[in-house]
C-alpha cells in the first residue's frame, strides 16, 4: 500500500491551472494553497480522503478539525436527510425548535454559557462576541494574543505570524497587520498580548484597562499550544478585577478538548464563548454563548419589533445581530447528531487514547532517526515540532526547524498521509490502528527519503 512509485498528481495540477483562471490563486481561502499546487479532493469516507487522481490518504486535516467523526459519518448523514425529509425544505428563515434544542444542549455542556446566538462561521461568532463586549462595557479597544487566530476580519487580523524583526519586545508585542487593507483605526484599537506570560499580560491590561472592552483568547493556541492553568486563572482574575470581558475562542477547542470545551478542562468560566467547527458536524456554523446579562443586550429582548431595528434615535437602539442562515436546521441537525455521538460512553476517551498512541509512536520514530522532535497538543489535536526546546507561545515556535518539517511533510503526502505541509494533526473517532500503522510507516519512509536527498 505504501508503494507510491506511480504517485502522480496530474489531474490536481490540471484542475489547479483551470481554477486559477477564475479564482485568485486557484483557492477559496489563502490557507488552502501549497506548492507546487494544492491537491484537489473528490471524495471522503471515514478517516480517508481521495484526490482527483484517485490516490487515497489518511486524513489529519479533517477540514481544519471540524470533522471529529471523520468523513460521512452515518449518524450525521441520516440526521441531515431526516431533517430535510421531515421539513420538506432545507431552511425556513423563521424560528424553529432545533435552535432551542441546540441552545439548551450548549447551556448544559458549557459552564460559561447561559444563553446562545447562532452564526454561520467561527469568524462571525468571535466578531459578535466582541460587539457584545463593547456594548456591555461601553469601551472600544480589544486585546488579543500574539499568534492567536479568531477569523480574518479587521479587528483581530493582527500579529498572527509577525516577522521576527517587527514583532516588538516579547513582553510588549507590536500590533502588526496580517493583511493589506486594514484601516489604521483597528491597528490603534487592538492591543497585542504575550501568551502564557501572566506578568506582562497583567501590566499591559492595567495600562489599557479604561479603554479595553474585551480580552479574547484561544485557550490552546492554534489548537496545540495549551495555556498554563495558572495563566488562565490569572487572566480570569485580572479581567474580572478590571471589568474587562473575557472571551474564550473555543472554535477549535470546543468539543475537542472535552465535550464541554477548554472551560470544562481548565474549570474556568469565561464571560463569553465563541464556538464553531465541530458544532456544525461539517457544515458552516458558529455560536456565541455567555452570561445572561451580556447576551440580554442583543435585540430585541425587551423591545418591540420597531425599536429592534431602525426608526428611533441610535442611542435607543439595541445590539444588532442578524444573518439569513443563522440557526440553519440542517446544520444544527448535523451538529446535534455529532454531539450525541461524542457524548457516548468512552468515545472521547478512545479518541484521546488513539491520539496519544500516534504521538508516542511518532516521537519514538523520530528519536530513532536522531531528529529532534516533539509533539505538542492536548486532546485530539497535536503538532509536530522539530525542536526539543520548550514551546509556550508563538515566539517559541521560531525555535523549531520548519525546513526539515516541510521536507518531511511533502514526502508524507506522497506516501498517503494528508495534512497540509506544516499543519497540525487532528484526529477523528474513526481513525484506527491500521491508520496509525500506515501513518508511522509513511513518516518512516519520508524520513529515510529525506535523509537520502538534499532537498
Ligand atoms: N477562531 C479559531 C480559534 C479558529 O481556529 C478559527 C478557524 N480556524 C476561527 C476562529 C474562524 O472560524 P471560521 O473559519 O469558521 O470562520
Amino acid at each position: 500500500q505504501l508503494d507510491r512509485s506511480h504517485y502522480k498528481t496530474n489531474r490536481s495540477a490540471e484542475l489547479y491551472e483551470r481554477a486559477k483562471l477564475s479564482i485568485p490563486g486557484g483557492v477559496t481561502a489563502n490557507i488552502k494553497h501549497f506548492s507546487p499546487h494544492p491537491l484537489f479532493m473528490k471524495k471522503g469516507k471515514g478517516s480517508k480522503l481521495y484526490d482527483a487522481d484517485n490516490h487515497s490518504y489518511v486524513d489529519y486535516l479533517l477540514c481544519y478539525g471540524a470533522l471529529i467523526l471523520g468523513h460521512g459519518h452515518p449518524a450525521v448523514y441520516e440526521a441531515v436527510i431526516d431533517q430535510w425529509s421531515a421539513a420538506g425544505t432545507p431552511v425556513f428563515g423563521t424560528p424553529h425548535e432545533i435552535e432551542t434544542v441546540m441552545a439548551e444542549k450548549l447551556i448544559s455542556l458549557y459552564r460559561g454559557i447561559d444563553s446562545v446566538r447562532f452564526t454561520n462561521s467561527g469568524l462571525e461568532a468571535t466578531m459578535l462576541a466582541l460587539r457584545v463586549a463593547s456594548a456591555f462595557t461601553g469601551r472600544s479597544k480589544v486585546a488579543k494574543f500574539e499568534g492567536h487566530y479568531h477569523g480574518g476580519y479587521d479587528q483581530v487580523l493582527f500579529s498572527i505570524q509577525p516577522a521576527p524583526g517587527e514583532a516588538g519586545a516579547a513582553d510588549r508585542p507590536e500590533t502588526i497587520p496580517e493583511s493589506k487593507g486594514i484601516p489604521d483605526y483597528y491597528t490603534n484599537h487592538t492591543l497585542v498580548l504575550p501568551f502564557n506570560d501572566l506578568e506582562a499580560t497583567k501590566n499591559l491590561l492595567r495600562e489599557n484597562a479604561e479603554e479595553l472592552a474585551a480580552v479574547i483568547v484561544e485557550p490552546v493556541q492554534g489548537g496545540f499550544i495549551p495555556a498554563h492553568q495558572a495563566f488562565m486563572q490569572g487572566l480570569r482574575d485580572i479581567t474580572k478585577e478590571l471589568g474587562i470581558v473575557l472571551i474564550f475562542d473555543e472554535v477549535k477547542t470546543g468539543f475537542r478538548l472535552s465535550v464541554g470545551g477548554a472551560q470544562e478542562l481548565y474549570k474556568i468560566t469565561p464571560d463569553l464563548t465563541a464556538l464553531g467547527k465541530v458544532l456544525g458536524g461539517g457544515f458552516p456554523v458558529g455560536a456565541v454563548g455567555g452570561r445572561k446579562d451580556m447576551m440580554a443586550l442583543l435585540s430585541p429582548e425587551g423591545q418591540d419589533l420597531l425599536s429592534a431595528g431602525g426608526r428611533q434615535p441610535s442611542s435607543e437602539r439595541g445590539l444588532f445581530h442578524s444573518g439569513t442562515y443563522n440557526g440553519h436546521p440542517l446544520v444544527l441537525a448535523a451538529g446535534l447528531a455529532t454531539i450525541e455521538v461524542l457524548e457516548k460512553e468512552g468515545v472521547m476517551r478512545n479518541l484521546f487514547d488513539t491520539t496519544d498512541i500516534l504521538r508516542n509512536e511518532l516521537e519514538a520514530l523520530y528519536l530513532h532517526y536522531d531528529l529532534p522532535m516533539q509533539t505538542i497538543g492536548l486532546g485530539s489535536i497535536f503538532n509536530i515540532v522539530m525542536t526539543d526546546r520548550d514551546i509556550e507561545n508563538y515566539r517559541d515556535m521560531k525555535k523549531a526547524d520548519l525546513n526539515v518539517r516541510k521536507r518531511i511533510d511533502e514526502r508524507v503526502l506522497k506516501f498517503g498521509v494528508y495534512s497540509k505541509p506544516l499543519n497540525r494533526y487532528s484526529l477523528s473517532t474513526v481513525h484506527d490502528e491500521q491508520d496509525l500503522d500506515f501513518t508511522i510507516q509513511a513518516h518512516e519512509k519520508a524520513i529515510i527519503d529525506m535523509k537520502d536527498t538534499d532537498t
